[in-house]
């Protein structure tokens, strides 16, 4: 198979090469999108749980891979700054209201350290649910991320560090419509910190 082609544009900003490309993302979203369906259309209602900010791209396609009744609420967790290593979970903000008897899905972009979601999962499951999954769109294969419950996975990724399609690196890099791999060299990084 042929690797996807890199956009001129991002391989100027310093991006190495394309681990997912637009058309295998939106096809693994679509599959999401209707395997939560399937599991939870039962008349309840339905609320996703994107996690600011990463998630917010991966969440809106999710959503409206989504032919059902859904609703988003937003909750604010910050572990990465401008560096490119996991510095633990805070969550900012107020956890959502009224999730008693509803179905509710966090949405995710990346599973890594595993700390947003081990703590997510914690006080999210304290406000009694109907039930409560979670949804990365990757993971990474490393132990912690493996060893984190998490219902639903798009992509198992290598350990590295990735940007694109909601991922960061220092706020840029979001609207890349593809994940890749960014030239660590480029930002001055020789290895993974
Ligand atoms: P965890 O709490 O599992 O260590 O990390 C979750 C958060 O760290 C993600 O939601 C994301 O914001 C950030 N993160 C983890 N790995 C990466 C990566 O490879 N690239 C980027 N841009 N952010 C990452
Ligand atoms: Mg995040």
């Amino acid at each position: 198979m042929n690797a996807p082609v890199l956009p001129g544009y991002w391989q100027e900003q310093g991006i190495e090469r394309v681990l997912l490309d637009e058309a295998t993302i939106a096809a693994r979203v679509r599959e999401l999108g209707e395997q939560l369906c399937n599991e939870l259309d039962d008349g309840r209602e339905i609320v996703l749980i994107p996690v600011l900010t990463g998630a917010i791209i991966f969440a809106a396609d999710l959503m409206r891979a989504m032919p059902t009744r859904v609703r988003f609420s937003l909750v604010s967790v910050a572990s990465y700054g401008a560096a490119i290593t996991s510095q633990g979970a805070v969550r900012s903000g107020a956890l959502p209201a009224n999730l008693a008897g509803k179905h509710v899905v966090i949405v995710d972009e990346i599973l890594d350290s595993g700390a947003t979601i081990r703590l997510l999962r914690k006080e999210i499951g304290e406000l009694n649910a109907q039930s409560l999954r979670v949804c990365v769109l990757l993971r990474k294969q490393n132990e912690k991320a493996l060893s984190t419950p998490c219902e639903m996975v798009g992509f198992d990724i290598p350990d590295i560090f990735v940007v694109g399609y909601g991922l960061d690196y220092d706020g840029s890099f979001r609207n890349m419509p593809f994940v890749g791999v960014l030239n660590l060299a480029s930002i001055g990084m020789g290895s993974k910190g």
